[in-house]
């Protein structure tokens, strides 16, 4: 099941950044998740609950923000931010396209834990 490892993996990468900081609870997790990445956001989310159980981040809140598709158009030379992916083509000429620029993500934006804030972890 892909959002379980997923889902493994956040708690993993969250505890180690928390690895060394004073005994916490994290209180809010926020996601950023591209509409192209295959996630199953409401799957992520049910396993989210599943594997933070007796880890750091139980009981916190699991915040998905959706980023939307968007391809460069090699015609119009510019992005484009798709209403819905695929097919992957450009809604302004109607030129097909390959070159996904956004929409793929899968991070970390930010994370609380309890009164203070721990901005912008990336992943990749
Ligand atoms: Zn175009």
């Amino acid at each position: 099941m892909h959002e379980l490892s997923i889902a493994q993996a956040l708690v993993q990468q969250v505890s180690e950044a928390l690895e060394g900081s004073v005994p916490c609870r994290v209180t809010w997790v926020r996601l950023r998740i591209g509409a192209f990445s295959g996630v199953a956001t409401e799957a992520l989310a049910f396993c989210f609950e599943v594997v933070t159980r007796d880890t750091l981040l139980e009981g916190s809140t699991l915040e998905i923000e959706s980023i939307p598709v968007a391809i460069r158009c090699e015609r119009c030379q510019r992005e484009v931010e798709l209403p819905e992916a695929p097919p992957l083509r450009c809604p302004i000429c109607d030129t097909p396209s390959a070159a996904i620029v956004r929409g793929k993500e899968l991070e970390v934006e930010s994370i609380e834990v309890e009164d203070q804030k721990i901005p912008r972890m990336e992943q990749h």
